[in-house]
């Protein structure tokens, strides 16, 4: 399919998340952390964006802003809403409220995103109650549903999160995010509290459950291997900007900016014959809070140039190529103006 035929779900423009660094009884704001700096990309319906970088780029704080979970500063985040787009950034409580039934995230960590208290019925209940589900026949049917979903028996539901294991745990989590029948889950980092074998079987089950329900995933994750496996398009973000965007298969083929170089060359190859030259990075990452001029990554860049330290690069598309975006000088002929 055609990307202009494909239906965009959300809009992202500009948007940028800034923390402010405070000093002094009076708080006065001395700095900003730049967690995301003008980051515009497009999610289409039914589509797996993978979202990769190393620690500290941005990706998880991406995640929360889209799903306003962290007020983003400034920017754009356009949600369908039929035919027409509305700014998630300047909705009102009750629009945010309806916003979340579509939108729903699934959490890293299963261990603390269960209340160990409360017996998974419970857990389950209250974002039923709050979505304003009266009926307790209807909450307990959208539960059943949820758990069947991901293959648990819907009598689990008494139990208590520690008499299940780490994997039933996060398929417990996505279930719950699935009980309010949304559009788009956001998965941050959700299989790498786990271990590699029961990793598989989870990410299965959310190809699975993403083809019954045609869900759109924003799948944010640091394991190259993963985000390869899961997504139909790649960003790779690098100090709260993405750098590169493209289909999986062109990113991880034809990589273009030589971060996402270096990343890839990163991946284990398990081929003694043939083994895979890495591209070691030198210099440190740059502090969000005093990013260099320029292309951020100039200072750790084999072909930084003159230019690179004082022009930021825009992202833009391979020229014959729409889909596969750069933020890079050294594509500047390569690009459409
Ligand atoms: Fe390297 Fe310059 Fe490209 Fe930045 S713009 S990635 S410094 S070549």
């Amino acid at each position: 399919m055609k990307q202009q035929e494909k239906e965009i779900l959300f809009q992202i423009r500009d948007l940028r998340t800034w923390f402010p660094i405070t000093k002094g009884s009076f708080k006065k704001v001395v700095g900003h952390v730049k967690a995301v700096d003008g980051v515009s990309l497009d999610v289409y319906r039914g589509e797996t964006l993978g979202v990769v970088g190393e620690s500290g780029c941005g990706k998880s704080t991406l995640g929360k802003s889209i799903m306003m979970l962290e007020k983003p500063t400034g920017g754009q985040s356009l949600f369908r809403y039929g035919n027409d787009f509305k700014d998630v950034t300047k909705f009102s409580r009750e629009e945010m409220f309806q916003f979340r039934c579509k939108v729903q995230m699934v959490f890293q960590d299963p261990y603390s995103a269960l209340n160990p208290q409360k017996k998974i019925y419970t857990s389950f209940e209250e974002p039923l109650i709050v979505h304003g589900i009266k009926s307790q026949q209807e909450r307990e049917e959208l539960m059943s549903r949820a758990l069947r979903m991901v293959n648990i028996q819907p009598d689990y539901l008494m139990r208590y999160p520690h008499e299940f294991s780490g994997g039933q745990r996060q398929r417990l989590c996505i279930a719950r995010a699935l009980e309010v029948m949304p559009e788009v889950l956001v998965c941050d980092e959700p299989v790498s509290a786990l271990d590699v074998s029961i990793q598989a079987q989870v990410l299965n089950l959310m190809k699975d459950i993403q083809k019954e329900l045609r869900l759109t995933y924003i799948f944010i994750a640091h394991d190259l291997s993963v985000v390869q496996y899961m997504s139909d398009r790649i960003a790779v973000m690098y100090l709260g900007k993405v750098v590169e965007l493209a289909d999986s298969r062109a990113l991880y083929d034809d990589p273009m900016h030589p971060y996402t170089r270096a990343l890839l060359s990163a991946i284990p190859v398990p081929d003694i014959h043939n083994p895979k030259k890495r591209q070691v990075l030198e210099g440190e990452v740059p502090s969000p809070i005093r990013k260099p001029t320029g292309c951020a990554f100039h200072n750790r860049c084999p072909h930084c140039t003159e230019r690179c330290k004082t022009e930021d690069p825009p992202l833009r598309a391979k020229a014959g190529d729409e889909t596969h975006l750069v933020a890079c000088h050294l594509y500047d002929a390569a690009v459409s103006s």
